[in-house]
């Protein structure tokens, strides 16, 4: 599961041309099952030997995410409230690699 988020961080890494990524900013659906340290741990094994070794990583939990089928896009639904911020749909929860996404990386030059 890991393994694609990594590839992301390498991908915003080689865009900004960055020679190390020293933080990874993590964001975890509050419902996924796995532990930070769980988490941490994965990535340590994932990112030896590349650009984001021995980042830092920081893990946000968050609540479910949605996905809006009008504006397609991801949203986060204010407490009891399911629709789309934007244009008001009542879009679907998404289930994308255990609901974790990439926040933002950190990086050096
Ligand atoms: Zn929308």
């Amino acid at each position: 599961m890991a393994a694609f988020l990594l590839e992301r961080v390498e991908h915003h890494a080689g865009r900004l041309e960055a020679s190390k990524v020293t933080a990874i900013n993590l964001l975890v659906g509050e419902r996924s099952c796995l532990g930070d340290d769980a988490l941490r741990f994965s990535f340590d094994l994932l990112t030896a030997g590349t650009v984001a070794e021995g980042a830092r990583i920081t893990i946000r939990r968050t609540p479910m995410r949605f996905h809006c089928p009008t504006c397609d896009g991801a949203y986060v639904p204010a407490e009891a409230d399911f629709a789309c911020p934007s244009c008001l749909t009542i879009g679907q929860v998404t289930d994308d690699g255990g609901e974790m996404l990439i926040e933002s990386v950190e990086i050096e030059r």
